[in-house]
């Protein structure tokens, strides 16, 4: 179920709430009501909530003055307003949510004559004043809601209600309950929301479902956590109790949106693969994080994470890389600041990746070898913990996926959900609906995995599939098919699934694709695999490599061996003809066309 909190008055107050993402934000355009919006501008807010304009009995000139001045992407209408009143305003291209308020019975046929032209309905308590009464009436009025059309419940909902809210999920009248509404239980005064107070409520709310995202305690389910040296333990707890705040700034927001746009090249393309749709019988979308800045979607999170290192006031910035794509993601966004930047990459990947550490090297960065242990990424890692241990105070380490100790995986999670932030409107252009059947991506760590999953997370009709690297096969000892292979363990950080010996020793993970090969997922996708909520699947190097060539000679798209892994699920199985699937096509492969020419002896 969707949250939307309606009057929204005071600028501060509602940077405050839209940092805790509400899927609308409610802004009162009635001069009768206490919450009556007045303020000249509306602060930024993330282009996923959608921003409401409440309206009573007003003149349709103004609601389209609101509607643009504001640029509003729904409305709600409180008064007697027509079906007429609202055929007209479809026009505008926005969302109508049309009020109807219940006392002890209600005539479910002054319905009808709606239907087919407002988006939703929004069922209130009937009061003296719209909006804003504070008591709720009986749900149980609403087992027999004859309609298909979804409605916001809304009316006195308050943390007082969790209960309710439950017990109403199991009735029949919730099936087509889309959001819940709260306004006057949650204010300090009116207009002023109260923050702790709607935090505890959606936590709740979404507990009650099922939680995907991370808890308070950095958790997802029994994954994540910080499972870190104490030394480092002020550096990390800095960071936790910094970034959500640096992220809802509006200075941070705009600053980051700028460059994505500017520098990385956003938003990417949604593109319709018909070719490739043609061949599998099916609607395959392709993202093309491949056509960003440095050729994948790793920038995303770079950029948002020098960004927080500069809030935070850091003048020196680490990472570790294995291929190299990490590495040089990092060096660009410290040449972008002017900040230094020192690479850590394992020895025998600096001879492996001779192109990306000549990229990383005219980008200004110092790529220092590790010596120690099997010298590939892990070693790396150690040796950029090291250093973050001695550099405690002028230096972030940008990890490059969606892994390490808490907050690390739901920031870079969070940079990467610009991906499904587009996918929504996106598609909507497209196919005139948000949700896509299925969205499929592959997993290395996570990350682009879990920025293109973010905003369907708790969308019961989206379903996810998560694509590992099976290697030579997932019974041949040369995979990292964690999800299968793995158990509970911890590494880099925080408890997930990992590869590792029965005495706790990390496989040596394989995969063609430097990218996949990684010994864990991130405690996201643990949790998603644990749950059920994602599909995994296996794909092998031998039907990835087949994929990678196909979508070339299909769509004349070279993809990274990476996302040619989710590619290939097409061959393993069957979609629908009208199923709409989403694919990350998370990179390109210039990379990799070494790798394909040896294969394929090109
Ligand atoms: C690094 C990389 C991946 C794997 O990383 P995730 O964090 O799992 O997304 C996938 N595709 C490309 C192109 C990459 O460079």
């Amino acid at each position: 179920m969707k949250l939307k909190v309606c009057g929204m008055k005071y600028q501060d107050n509602i940077e405050q709430v839209a940092a805790l993402q509400p899927d609308y934000l409610g802004f009162i355009f009635y001069e009768k009501s206490a919450r009556h919006f007045e303020a000249d501008n509306m602060p930024e807010l993330p282009k996923s909530i959608k921003k409401t304009g409440v309206f009573v009995n007003a003149d349709i000139n103004l609601v389209i003055k609101k509607i643009n001045k504001h640029n509003l992407q729904a409305i709600q209408l409180h008064g007697k307003e027509s079906p007429e009143y609202c055929k007209q305003l479809r026009q505008e291209n926005i969302e109508i949510v049309k009020v109807f308020s219940i006392k002890d019975e209600f005539d479910f046929s002054v319905l009808t004559p709606f239907e087919d032209i407002v988006d939703y309905f929004l069922f209130d308590t009937k009061g003296k004043l719209p909006g804003g009464n504070g008591y709720a009436f009986d749900w149980t009025i609403l087992n027999n809601y004859p309609s298909t059309t979804p409605f916001f419940l809304s009316g006195g909902i308050g943390l007082n209600q969790i209960d309710d809210i439950n017990k109403f999920k199991k009735s029949v009248a919730s099936k087509y309950c889309y959001a819940l509404d709260v306004n006057s239980k949650f204010e300090i005064e009116p207009g002023i929301k109260n923050i702790s107070d709607l935090k505890i409520f959606k936590n709740n709310l979404i507990s009650t479902i099922m939680n995907y995202n991370v808890n308070e305690k950095g958790y997802y389910g029994e994954f994540g956590g910080a499972f870190i040296p104490e030394m480092l333990y002020p550096n990390i707890e800095e960071l936790r109790q910094k970034y959500l705040n640096v992220m809802a700034e509006p200075e941070f927001i705009d600053e980051f949106n700028q460059l994505l746009k500017d520098y990385v090249g956003r938003p990417s393309p949604l593109y319709f693969a018909k070719r490739l749709s043609a061949k599998y019988k099916t609607k395959i979308y392709l993202k093309r994080e491949d056509l960003n800045h440095t050729g994948a979607h790793k920038i995303n999170n770079t950029i948002g994470q020098i960004l927080m290192a500069k809030r935070l006031g850091k003048t020196r910035i680490i990472a570790e890389t294995g291929a190299g794509q990490h590495g040089v993601a990092s060096a660009t966004v410290c040449a972008l600041m002017g900040l230094e930047c020192i690479v850590y990459m394992g020895e025998i990947d600096i001879a492996r990746q001779a192109p990306n550490v000549a990229r990383m090297k005219m980008l200004g960065a110092k790529v220092v070898p590790a010596l120690s242990g099997s010298r590939t990424l892990k070693d790396a890692t150690n040796e950029a913990i090291r250093d973050w241990i001695n550099n405690p105070v002028n230096t972030h380490y940008i990890i490059g996926s969606a892994i390490g100790p808490h907050p690390y995986p739901d920031m870079v999670t969070r940079f990467q959900s610009v991906i499904s932030e587009e996918i929504i409107w996106q598609l909507k252009e497209k196919e005139g609906r948000e949700n896509p059947d299925y969205i499929v991506a592959c997993i290395g760590g996570g990350s682009n995995a879990a920025g293109t999953y973010y905003h369907y997370l708790h969308e019961k009709d989206v379903n996810l599939i998560a694509v590992e690297a099976a290697g030579l096969g997932v019974d041949s000892g040369e995979s990292a098919a964690t999800s299968v292979l793995g158990n509970e363990g911890i590494i880099h950080g925080c408890k997930t699934l990992l590869m590792q010996t029965k005495d706790g020793q990390i496989t040596e993970p394989y995969s063609i694709s430097a990218g996949l090969d990684y010994p864990g997922v991130g405690p996201m996708h643990a949790h998603l695999c644990k749950t059920g909520r994602a599909e995994f699947m296996a794909i092998t190097d031998e039907d990835a490599m087949k994929a990678g060539l196909e979508l070339c000679k299909f769509e004349g798209i070279i993809p990274a061996i990476e996302s040619s892994h989710a590619l290939a699920i097409f061959e393993q199985k069957t979609f629908k003809p009208s199923d709409i699937v989403v694919v990350s096509l998370s990179g390109r492969g210039d990379k990799d066309l070494e790798n394909y020419i040896d294969y394929f002896k090109i």
